[in-house]
């Protein structure tokens, strides 16, 4: 069983969805949780659901991601409140789906500061703290289409594909202060960013999938739940997808 009693985490955009769920996973297995979201509100009841589900500290900061200052803030706020950091989870991200000759250029700049300018924000708080404990866990969550593209995402795909090319840079930077760097791919999970799809589009998708069936958030917090543990201690630079054998 992992075990990260002691360990201390903060997820981005973890009021729901995948991050919410990696946060629940992370707090089961005995993590304190700084939540951080856009939105403080549902921070906040994230927060409190996995304080009174697991008794572990769970608390709630608001932070557009895509903001230094804000990031700035929310790192000084979870290091207040737990004075370490051993475990960052980059999942903050957005869609503004358009083939290319109709994207607008603030849905490229929106998609790309959400999804990856947040995540060099964020490594750049973290890494200073986790230098010093010369440790870390930095878990990058990026998509199969930035893997292998898809039409009508170059914003998305390119944030994702971005993504893959940060954490392996600051894989090679801080590999000998032993902070690993990973990405999870997922494939086609069902939240409410794959809500948005028809059941024709979802069937169309699972017909693609070797399981023929999309994942659920819990598919990708047991990845990211290894790679915040000790188990994943000489893993570091790689992307693990979590797509039902969509890419391999
Ligand atoms: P989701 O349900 O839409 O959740 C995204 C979370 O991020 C929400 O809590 C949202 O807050 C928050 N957020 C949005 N903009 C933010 C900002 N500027 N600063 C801070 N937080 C912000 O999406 P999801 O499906 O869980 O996706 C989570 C991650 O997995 C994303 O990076 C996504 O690209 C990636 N992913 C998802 C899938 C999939 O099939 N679902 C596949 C591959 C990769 P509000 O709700 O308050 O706006």
């Amino acid at each position: 069983m992992i075990d990260l009693k002691s360990k201390t985490a903060l997820i981005t955009g973890s009021g729901r969805g995948i991050g919410k769920e990696i946060a629940r996973k992370l707090a089961q297995a005995g993590a304190d949780v700084a939540i951080s979201d856009i939105d403080l509100e549902t921070a906040k009841a994230t927060a409190s659901e996995l304080a009174s589900e697991f008794g572990h500290k769970a608390i709630a900061v608001a932070a557009d991601v895509s903001k230094a200052a804000d990031v700035k803030k929310m790192f000084e706020e979870a290091l207040g409140a737990f004075s370490k950091i051993d475990i960052l989870v980059n999942n903050a991200g957005i869609t503004r789906d358009g083939l290319l000759m109709r994207m607008k250029e603030e849905d490229w700049d929106l998609v790309l500061n959400i999804n990856l300018k947040s995540a060099f924000l964020c490594c750049r708080e973290a890494v200073r703290p986790m230098m010093s404990a010369r440790s870390g866990k930095i878990i990058n969550i990026a998509s199969v289409v930035g893997l292998m593209g898809n039409a009508g995402q170059a914003n998305y795909s390119a944030s994702k594909a971005g993504m893959i090319g940060l954490t392996k840079t600051l894989a090679r930077e801080f590999a000998s202060r032993s902070i690993n760097v990973n990405a999870i791919a997922p494939g086609f999970i069902r939240t409410a960013m794959t809500d948005k799809l028809t059941d024709a589009e979802k069937e169309k998708l699972s017909s693609q999938i070797p399981m023929a069936k999309l994942g659920d958030p819990l598919d990708v917090a047991n990845a990211a739940l290894f790679l915040g543990s000790g188990l994943s201690d000489y893993i570091t630079g790689q992307v693990i997808t979590v797509d039902g054998g969509l890419v391999m």
